[in-house]
């Protein structure tokens, strides 16, 4: 086994790991050693080619398939350099007030979390796009959320040089989204921090990281590791987990920490999701135009839903659709008539919903839908259904009817549906895109993983750094909070360098 040292190892380069990278990368003038390790590739430009298999295949953890302990959702999370961020939309929020609130993590602020987030939007150039670049998919939602008199709000995005061709869960051919791949690690690197990429950290030992480099194989994207392929044990004094919701708490099972953090892994939460589509009478524009400009959140206390415009590829619209056959097809012949919003469930903490690790070490996420989740599914895809017919649809995909198919001529039959839904988990095409909690922050030992800094409780040299935080739904896009977070861990860090070196 191959032998290396550095002062801080950072395991994961995704929205925690590339803010964590950046803001500790000032010390390397100091000669602190600093490396990264990610187990994803780092692609070239050239190599975002915006092909739904391939892009999926070489940027996400199981192809963005995921699938939980009970086959009834598929988690999609990234893994190359600059982690879910190079597959996220670039939708960039401020947390809730009222969330933190809720969340009540002694020593955390709503103040300190919003002032760090906006110093990232800053930094990632957040705006609300200009009107000539929406595209009809979002001014279809705008026009029928307001025909309802619903509150429908334009997301800001960080995109710089955007050209519009929807493909940002591909990854963005045109380097336009800016994600940590973009801002913050580059900058780390400039800054003397080393980002070892194909390097998949297996287990953590008081303070020795045990990892396997892999060789790059033949047909698949991306730069080779820097390092040579083979079995690596890496001394560090300082250990930054950024692996994210699902690897995270799987990490620290399979390293024993479990034995003494009763509640790792716990608390895992992910705003479970679908599609509606549903069919105009003429093309409209959605495979152009940034995909995601609009987002309603009135309801999200109320029956615990969100909608978002978005734009699903032809491959993923077929799996989300719920039946075969001559229905199935008459939607997917018509696909550049298609209206799509995205449903996203509001969930809670539930003590069922968490992250274990099997006899190998491999993550086991465990998810059941609890009833205010169905129901936030259920009345979010009734009211997607209402906003697009208010939009001048034909006919709209409700998944969760018995017969899925709702003609225009029937629309007043959806509130109907909402009494009698058909919610079978295992025939949805259920999938999440913001996992979050399973190290979550809190008071001590008994009710969380670590202290509001990240600080894992009783290690003083082990650190969290990523969405694994949350100690419940942010009930919001999450990335700018999980950067905000991951700000507060490396400040904390840069703060006791003196004590933790
Ligand atoms: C398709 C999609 C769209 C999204 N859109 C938005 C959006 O518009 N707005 C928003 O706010 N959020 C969005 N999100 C969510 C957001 O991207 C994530 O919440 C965020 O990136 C999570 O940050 P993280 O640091 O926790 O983990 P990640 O960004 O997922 O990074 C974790 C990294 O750790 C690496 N890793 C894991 N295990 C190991 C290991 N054992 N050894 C070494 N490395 C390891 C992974 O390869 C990965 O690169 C989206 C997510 C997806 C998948
Ligand atoms: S819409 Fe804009 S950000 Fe998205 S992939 Fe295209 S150019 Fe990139």
């Amino acid at each position: 086994m191959k032998r290396r040292s550095y002062d801080i190892v950072i395991i994961g380069s995704g929205a925690g790991g590339g803010t964590v990278a950046q803001e500790l990368s000032s010390l390397c003038r100091d000669g602190v050693r600093i490396a990264v390790l990610e187990k994803g590739p780092k692609l070239r430009d050239e190599e975002f080619t915006g092909r739904e298999v391939e892009m999926a295949k070489a940027l996400y953890e199981d192809g963005g398939g995921f699938l939980t302990a009970e086959q009834a959702m598929t988690l999609a999370f990234g893994s190359a350099y600059g982690g879910s961020t190079v597959v996220y939309t670039g939708t960039s929020m401020l947390p809730p007030e009222r969330v933190l609130q809720r969340w009540s993590v002694p020593g955390l602020t709503f103040t300190d979390v919003e002032q760090r987030a906006r110093k990232y939007m800053a930094e990632n150039n957040v705006h609300l796009l200009e009107e000539s670049l929406l595209n009809e998919n979002n001014t279809l939602f705008v026009e029928g959320c307001r025909r309802l008199r619903y509150r429908v709000q334009q997301f800001p995005v960080n995109l710089k040089g955007c050209r519009g061709s929807s493909l940002c869960n591909l990854g963005c051919p045109n380097q336009a989204k800016q994600g940590t791949h973009r801002v913050q690690l580059p900058r780390a690197e400039r800054n003397g921090v080393e980002v070892v990429t194909r390097c998949d950290v297996q287990r953590i030992e008081n303070k020795k990281i045990f990892v396997r480099v892999s060789q790059k194989l033949e047909g698949n994207k991306g730069e080779p590791s820097t390092w040579e392929a083979g079995d690596y044990q890496i001394d560090a004094k300082v250990v930054v987990v950024c692996a994210g919701a699902v690897n995270s708490p799987a990490l620290l099972l399979r390293s024993g920490f479990g034995r003494s953090l009763q509640r790792l892994g716990h608390g895992f939460t992910c705003h479970p999701a679908f599609i509606m589509v549903a069919e105009h009478s003429q093309p409209i524009t959605n495979f152009v135009g940034h995909p995601k400009s609009f987002y309603l959140d009135q309801f999200a206390e109320s029956d615990h839903f969100l909608l978002e415009t978005c734009m699903y590829f032809p491959f993923t619209t077929a799996k989300a659709m719920v039946g075969f056959g001559e229905e199935h097809s008459r939607f997917m012949r018509v696909f550049p008539r298609l209206q799509m919003i995205l449903v996203l469930a509001c969930d809670e903490v539930d003590d069922h919903n968490r992250v274990t690790v099997d006899g190998d070490g491999r993550p086991v996420v465990h998810y059941r839908f609890t009833p205010e989740v169905i129901h936030g599914l259920v009345h979010g895809a009734i009211t997607s259904a209402k906003i697009a017919f208010a939009a001048g649809a034909v006919r709209a995909h409700v998944p969760v009817s018995h017969s899925p198919t709702i003609e225009r001529a029937d629309r007043e039959r959806l509130d109907q549906i909402a009494e009698n839904p058909e919610f079978k988990p295992g025939k949805l095409s259920i999938s999440a895109a913001h996992l979050q909690g399973g190290c979550a922050m809190g008071s001590g030992p008994e009710d969380s993983v670590t202290d509001s800094y990240g600080r894992v409780h009783g290690v003083p040299w082990l650190h969290v750094a990523d969405s694994s935080l949350f100690p419940n739904s942010l009930e919001i896009n999450p990335y700018l909070t999980i950067m905000a977070l991951a700000d507060r861990v490396a400040e904390t860090i840069r703060k006791n360098m003196n004590a933790l070196l």
